[in-house]
C-alpha cells in the first residue's frame, strides 16, 4: 500500500507530492496524460521545433507559493521579471504605458493612467471610493462581495460608465477571465487590492516552458523519496466506502492508499467520485463550476517586427486577443532570433466558431495595430491552441462553492487552483492550494507542518487602511 496517491499531476498535485516527499512519505502521483504540469504545461512543437506553453502565463512578485516551491526545486532563477515597464496598453490614439512611480502604494501607477486618452478628471475621481474600498480589502468581505458582480458593484460606487469601459471591462477579462457582468465582485476586489497594495508590484515570464520549471525536478524529489509518478494513466474512480481508500485506474488497477489527494479540476474530480457522493456537499456543486476557455495562438515571424515585450489591448467587443507576448525578449537563448508571438484569447467562446487561419488572420492583424511591421512581415508558421479550461469562471457565487481541502470523506483530502485558497484560481492558488493540502494530510498523520504561505499585509498607505479595519493584521 501506498503512504499517499496523488491523483492529478498539474501544479497543484506536484507541489502536494513534493512537499510530503520531503517530509519523507512515499507518493503515488497518478497523471492522465502523458505529460505532468496540466494547465501550466509546455512542449516540442514539431514544426519549428521550439518549446511552447499550452498559453503564455504571467508570474507576479507576490506569487509567494509558487517562487518557494521553484526556489525548492532549482528553478527560481529562470522567470524573466519586468520590474519597471507594468503593462503596455494598446489604448487609442495613444498607448498607456503602465509604470510604477515613486509613490506609495497603492497610488505608485495613479501617475499612469491619469495620462489615458479618453478619460477625464470627473472619471478619475469616481474611481476614489473603489481604491478606498481596494486598500480595506479582506478575506471577511469576501461572502458579502460575492454576491453581487463586478458591474453593480462599481456603478452602487459610482464608477462613471466611461472608466468602467476603460479599465474595469479589460481588467475584469484579463485577471478573472469573466466579463465583468458575471465576475463576482470578491474575486475581482481580492485581485484589484493585490495588485494595487503591494509597492512595486512586477510581472514575470518563464524564461524556459512551464513544465520545463517543475515537472521533471519534482519527479526527482518524489523519486528520492521512494515515491512514483504514473503518466498516461488515469484514475477511473476513488475506492472504499467508509474511507478512501486507494484509487482504481481506468485499466482497472486498484492503487490501495493509506490516503488520497485529489488535485483535480472540478469536473474530473466529479467523474471519479461514487455516485451517492456526488449528491453531498461539498461535491454537489461541481457540476455549477463554469469552465472558462481560452485559445492561444503562436506565431513566428521571418523578421523583427519591434514588438513590446508584454502589451495588450483594452477591452472590445469586436476584438479577439488581449494579451501579446514577444518571447524572442522573454525566452533564455532566443534573443537575435525573427520574433515569435504569443497570445490569448480570454473566454474565448466568440472565437470558437472560427476555423485556426481565420484567428490567425485576425490575431495578426490585432498584433499590427499594437506592433505595426506585423502587417508586412511574412508570418512563416502559426499555432493554434483551443484550451477548454483555463481557469473555473469566478462568476457571482463563486467564492462560496470553493470547498476547503479537508473533505468530509475520511481519507480525501482536496487540491486545485479552485479549492479555498484565499488566491484567485491562478499557478500561485494552484501552488498554495497543493501546500495546504500536504499540511491536511501531514496533520492526519500527527505532524503539524506550515507550509502555505499566507498574503502578507499590503504595503505603504494601503497597509496603514487595512490595518485601521478593526481587529485585522493581514489581508
Ligand atoms: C492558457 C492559460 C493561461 C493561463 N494564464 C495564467 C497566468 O497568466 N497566470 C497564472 O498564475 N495562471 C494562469 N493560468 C492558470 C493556471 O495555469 C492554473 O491555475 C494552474 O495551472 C492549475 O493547476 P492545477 O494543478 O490546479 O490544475 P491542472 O493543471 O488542471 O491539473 C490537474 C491535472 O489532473 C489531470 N487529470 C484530470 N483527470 C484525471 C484523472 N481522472 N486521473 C488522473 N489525472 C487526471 C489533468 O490531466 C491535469 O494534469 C492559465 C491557464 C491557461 C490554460
Amino acid at each position: 500500500m501506498t503512504q499517499v496517491t496523488v491523483v492529478g499531476g498539474g501544479l497543484a498535485g506536484l507541489a502536494c507530492a513534493v512537499a510530503l516527499a520531503d517530509h519523507g512519505i512515499a507518493v503515488t502521483v497518478v497523471e492522465r496524460s502523458d505529460r505532468l504540469g496540466g494547465r501550466a504545461s509546455c512542449w516540442r512543437e514539431p514544426v519549428t521545433g521550439d518549446v511552447v506553453d499550452i498559453g503564455p502565463h504571467i508570474f507576479h512578485s507576490e506569487y509567494h507559493n509558487m517562487l518557494a516551491f521553484l526556489k525548492r526545486l532549482g528553478t527560481d532563477d529562470l522567470i524573466c521579471w519586468q520590474p519597471g515597464k507594468v503593462l503596455t496598453v494598446a489604448s487609442k490614439p495613444r498607448p498607456t504605458v503602465l509604470r510604477h512611480y515613486p509613490l506609495p502604494a497603492p497610488l505608485s501607477l495613479a501617475p499612469s493612467i491619469l495620462g489615458a486618452p479618453g478619460l477625464g478628471m470627473h472619471d478619475y475621481l469616481s474611481m476614489l471610493p473603489t481604491g478606498w474600498r481596494g486598500m480595506r480589502f479582506g478575506e471577511e468581505q469576501v461572502p458579502e462581495l460575492d454576491r453581487i458582480s463586478g458591474l453593480d458593484f462599481f456603478r452602487s460606487l459610482g464608477v462613471t460608465e466611461d472608466l468602467i469601459d476603460w479599465w474595469w471591462r479589460f481588467a475584469s477579462m484579463v485577471v478573472t477571465n469573466v466579463p465583468l457582468e458575471r465576475v463576482s465582485a470578491a474575486s475581482l476586489m481580492r485581485i484589484h487590492a493585490q495588485l494595487s497594495g503591494y509597492r512595486g508590484l512586477h510581472f514575470g515570464f518563464a524564461k524556459v516552458g512551464l513544465g520545463e520549471l517543475y515537472t521533471q525536478q519534482a519527479v526527482r524529489v518524489i523519486e528520492r523519496a521512494g515515491g512514483r509518478v504514473i503518466k498516461g494513466r488515469g484514475v477511473a474512480y476513488l475506492s472504499g466506502r467508509e474511507r478512501v481508500d486507494g484509487v482504481v485506474l481506468a485499466d482497472g488497477t486498484h492503487i490501495p492508499a493509506q490516503q488520497v489527494v485529489s488535485a483535480l479540476p472540478p469536473q474530473d474530480l466529479s467523474a471519479t467520485l461514487p455516485r451517492d457522493w456526488r449528491q453531498q456537499a461539498p461535491f454537489d456543486v461541481l457540476p455549477r463550476f463554469e469552465p472558462s476557455p481560452y485559445v492561444c495562438v503562436y506565431l513566428w515571424f521571418d523578421r523583427d517586427i519591434k514588438a513590446e515585450r508584454f502589451a495588450s489591448h483594452l477591452w472590445s467587443p469586436g476584438r479577439l486577443n488581449y494579451d501579446f507576448y514577444d518571447l524572442c525578449q522573454i525566452r533564455k537563448g532566443w534573443r537575435g532570433r525573427p520574433t515569435v508571438i504569443a497570445s490569448n484569447i480570454i473566454y474565448s467562446h466568440r472565437a470558437h466558431h472560427l476555423s485556426d487561419a481565420e484567428i490567425v488572420r485576425r490575431t495578426v492583424a490585432e498584433l499590427a495595430e499594437i506592433a505595426p511591421r506585423a502587417a508586412r512581415a511574412r508570418l512563416l508558421h502559426a499555432d493554434v491552441h483551443r484550451v477548454p479550461m483555463a481557469i473555473p469562471c469566478p462568476t457571482v457565487g463563486f467564492e462560496a462553492m470553493r470547498p476547503r481541502a479537508r473533505s468530509p470523506m475520511p481519507g480525501l483530502t482536496l487540491a486545485g487552483d479552485w479549492t479555498r485558497t484565499r488566491m484567485p484560481c491562478t499557478m500561485e492558488g494552484a501552488t498554495k492550494s497543493g501546500y495546504i493540502a500536504a499540511e491536511t494530510v501531514l496533520a492526519e498523520r500527527g505532524v503539524r507542518a506550515r507550509l502555505a504561505i499566507e498574503a502578507r499585509m499590503y504595503d505603504d498607505l494601503a497597509g496603514l487602511a487595512r490595518a485601521a479595519v478593526p481587529g485585522r493584521s493581514i489581508p
